[in-house]
């Protein structure tokens, strides 16, 4: 089999590490061209050396980790040079033609692009994802009303160099900026319907409040949520831990439980690997006098909420037909 050549834009920050770690021997996908700022080109990584950020890659699909203060133009130029772009910035996201996937739980939403040769698919924010796979099974069969979210998430999210550690230590930083914001809207999108091309997003409400905290990698997330009608706890389990919309397509960074249901709370420490990960692992679920239940939810940042998450959404596209 011919794969596919892919290059990484922003391969030299922390989730460019985790695309060209994770891109090793990949069956579909032959990484043959990574480029960042200026002052990274013509240094070598992986024996490859880095290249500007400019459409002359000799290959058809880039990975995006750049930094969201130039992503959104290089992107786009990208893109209209004939490339297909697979972003994890926050630049294209909420963009009426650019699918903002989660291949679990928002496939359909491809069709944005199915007549297309060149185009962007985006990753949701690295907190979103964990959120929305965690809820889209229950939005799904019993419809999600309310949803309160806090965030504990972990330095990596923050790229290199990151918090400053005196920020950090004997500290936990109670704001990130826009985060909120991305977390209360993307979900919308990703759980929307698309009605004659365009996404009629769904309606639910959703309060996020954000922390950075001093754990290295893996967000937690601290959830309360309403749904439209009564369910038992054990349902709700049986629900998140039965699904599993992706398994007949056998896509190599697929986990093989996307959501991994325990009775006792994650960490992040001791579950953030699981599933390689790609998996979201949730517990702590039970009934919550205020919106009806809660749960804790923890997914790896920069595998699923970002790296990993990018090169499902690939693999998804090469296993409909859309890498042309
Ligand atoms: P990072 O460590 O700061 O890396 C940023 C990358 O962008 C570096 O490769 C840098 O290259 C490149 N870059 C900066 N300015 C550039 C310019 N003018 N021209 C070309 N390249 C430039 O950031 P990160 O944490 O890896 O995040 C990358 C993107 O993914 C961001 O948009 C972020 O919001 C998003 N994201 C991150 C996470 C996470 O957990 N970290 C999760 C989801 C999404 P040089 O090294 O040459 O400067």
């Amino acid at each position: 089999m011919n794969k596919i050549k892919v290059g990484i834009l922003g391969a030299t920050g922390f989730v460019g590490h985790r695309f060209v770690q994770l891109l090793e021997n990949h069956p579909y996908f032959e990484l043959t061209s990574l480029a960042a700022s200026d002052k990274s080109v013509d240094t070598e990584y992986m024996g490859i050396k880095i290249q500007k950020c400019v459409p002359n890659l000799d290959c058809r699909l880039v990975f995006s980790a750049l930094d969201s203060s130039v992503a959104g133009d290089i992107e786009t130029e990208f893109m209209k040079a004939g490339y297909i772009v697979s972003t994890n910035s926050r630049n294209h996201r909420m963009d009426e033609n650019v699918p903002l996937l989660i291949p679990e739980v928002n496939p359909e939403h491809l069709d944005l692009i199915k007549s297309r040769n060149n185009y962007i698919v985006a990753n949701p924010n690295c907190s979103t994802i964990g959120l929305v796979l965690a809820l889209a099974p229950l939005h799904k069969r019993y419809k999600l009303t309310n949803v309160i979210v806090t965030t504990m998430q972990a330095l990596s999210g923050a790229g290199y160099p990151g918090v400053p550690s005196l920020d950090i230590l004997d500290n936990v930083v109670t704001y990130i900026p826009g985060e909120e914001e991305k977390i209360q809207t993307e979900p919308l999108k990703i759980l929307g319907n698309l009605e004659n091309g365009i996404i009629k997003p769904a309606e639910i409400n959703i309060s996020a409040q954000c922390n950075r905290v001093n754990v290295s990698d893996g967000h937690l997330e601290s959830v309360s949520f309403g749904l439209e009608k009564k369910v038992l706890v054990e349902e709700i389990k049986q629900n998140l831990s039965e699904f599993n919309p992706l398994i007949s397509l056998n896509l190599p960074s697929s986990p093989k439980q996307p959501i991994v249901v325990k009775d006792e709370r994650p960490q992040p420490k001791y579950d953030r690997m699981s599933g390689n990960g790609m998996s979201c692992v949730v517990g702590g679920i039970k009934e919550d006098s205020i919106l009806g239940y809660r749960m804790i939810i923890l997914s790896h940042n920069t595998i699923r909420g970002a790296a990993g998450g990018a090169i499902l959404n690939a693999e998804l596209l090469y296993k409909k037909g859309l890498i042309r």
